[in-house]
């Protein structure tokens, strides 16, 4: 069963008062063309456009995880901090939050071009076209276990 717009932006609302204890007073809404991103924000705008493949494929917590990720970018650029990826105010909040950097892929997404790994010990990301065996590879820079992903922007 798809979800209604005012219950996306309810659920939004009330993760944004749990989580950062302000409202959500801004547009969210479901954007169908977004292909292999969970979500993002668009500053100009300040609306948060979510994927429903990941609602739908992923299930809740790990949308909810989306919806946090977002806010994290949208909570501090309303408040003209540093919300972009880089920036020290960005990664604490993320941490702050519990919220994640990146989310599962879709399994529908599996056989995507472009696949993406993340190291379970230092962070570093990888982008390789072709699948990789993470039992036989690991990490380049410290030899850390890597973990298939999915970004959210
Ligand atoms: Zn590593
Ligand atoms: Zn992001």
């Amino acid at each position: 069963m798809a979800m209604e717009q005012s219950a996306l932006r309810n659920w939004t609302n009330e993760l944004s008062e749990t989580y950062f204890s302000k409202p959500f007073v801004d547009d969210v809404m479901f954007n169908p063309r977004l292909r292999t991103t969970g979500g993002r924000y668009i500053p100009s705008k300040r609306v948060i456009e979510l994927n429903p493949k990941y609602l739908k494929e992923l299930g809740e917590e790990e949308f909810a995880g989306i919806i946090k990720h977002e806010l994290c970018h949208y909570h501090l650029h309303i408040e003209g901090k540093g919300f972009g990826h880089g920036d020290p105010e960005f990664k604490e909040l993320l941490r702050v939050t519990g919220s994640p950097r990146h989310c599962s892929p879709l399994p529908s997404e599996r056989v995507k071009t472009y696949h993406q790994y993340q190291c379970q010990s230092c962070g570093k990301t990888y982008e390789r076209k072709r699948k990789v065996d993470t039992s036989k590879y690991c990490c380049g820079k410290c030899k850390g276990k890597l973990k298939k992903i999915s970004k959210i922007h």
